[in-house]
This record gives C-alpha cells, structure tokens and sequence, in this order.
C-alpha cells in the first residue's frame, strides 16, 4: 500500500507562537489527534515501515508519546513501554538524566518493562535537539533492547535531533519537517 503525501499532516497540526516561553514555536498535535483521519493516517505512516520488521515492544516518552506510541503499538500487535519523568512509576525503575534546552532532567523506565534482545520502536511527538529521545535510547540499550527505529510525526531538522540519533546509530524515521 502507498501512502499519500503527509501535506495533509502538516497542517492538521497547530502552531502557537511564543509557547511555553517567547520565541518557542509550539507545534500542537492535539487538532492532529483529534481529526480522525489525520491521526489514523500518522499512525498508519509511522507503523507502516515497521509491519514485518518483527516489533517486540514500542517505547513512548512522556506524555505525547503516550498517546502516539499506544497507536502504534496496537497497529503493530506489539506490547507498550512507558517512558516516564522521574517518580510517576510504581514499581523499580531504571534511570538516566538528559539534556534539556535549559538544564537537564531525569526519565525513568520500569526494570521489567523490556527483556535482552527484544526489538523497539522508540516514540514520540516530535524531535528536537534529540536529548529525550537520547536519554530514553540510553534506557532501553542498559536494558538490553535493540532499537529498530525511533519514530516521529514532526522533524525540526535545523535543532539537529533526527542526526544526533543516526550518529548513535539509531534508524531515525519521521513524518513532517
Ligand atoms: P528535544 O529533547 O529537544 O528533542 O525535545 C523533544 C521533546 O520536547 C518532545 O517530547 C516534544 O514533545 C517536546 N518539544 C520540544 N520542542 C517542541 C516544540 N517546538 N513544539 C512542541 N513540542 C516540543
């Protein structure tokens, strides 16, 4: 199956200026997620390259990711991982500090969450400089999981994150830029 050009992506998603601070270009999925073809289509475009790749486990980073990844999961009939900021998990956690534009903050990912060997798809709403997506490929590779791929619907290329992660050899695929 081929899919459409993702134009129609672009602009089911919303853009507010100066969000959460001045200069911020916020990119809001939430007219994305609730146009119902739009979010099927993100969804099918972001799994589809993934449906025989053999998929044990999707990974998705607090809280966007949540929504994005358990979609993708269920289209892949594959489990899902919570990866979440620090102290929101009940049971024993592993733990990495990453970057953030201003500071650095910690994630958290349950010990049991992924077993050696099982294969990952890492999502999230978007990427930017790539330090979440960096910190949660950490997580998963102490635990022993191979990331087949980390998933995007939005690219900001000029913040340089999709490259970041390629350079730690990480198959990066994304849906709008
Ligand atoms: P980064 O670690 O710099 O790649 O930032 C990615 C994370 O921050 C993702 O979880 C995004 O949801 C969020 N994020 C960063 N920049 C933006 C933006 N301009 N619009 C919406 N979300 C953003």
């Amino acid at each position: 199956m081929s899919l459409p050009p993702n134009d129609d992506l672009a602009a089911a998603i919303r853009t507010i200026p100066d969000y959460p601070k001045p200069g911020i270009l916020f990119r809001d999925i939430t007219t994305l997620l609730g146009d119902a073809r739009a979010f099927g289509r993100a969804i099918d475009a972001l799994a589809e390259p993934f449906a025989a790749a053999g998929i044990d486990k999707v990974a998705g980073i607090e809280a966007r990711g949540f929504i994005i990844g358990g979609a993708v999961a269920h289209r892949l009939a594959a489990g899902f991982v919570p990866i979440r900021k620090r102290g929101k998990l009940p049971h024993s956690t592993v733990r990495v500090a990453y970057s953030l534009e201003y500071g650095i903050d910690e994630m958290e990912m349950h010990v049991d969450a992924v077993r050696a060997g099982e294969r990952v798809v890492l999502v999230d709403d978007l990427i930017a400089t790539g330090g979440t997506a960096q910190g949660a490929v950490t997580l998963l590779r102490d635990m022993g999981a191979e990331i087949a791929a980390a998933a995007f619907v939005i690219d900001l290329p000029d913040l340089g994150g999709a490259d970041k992660l390629r350079g730690l050899g990480v198959d990066v695929h994304t849906l709008v830029a």
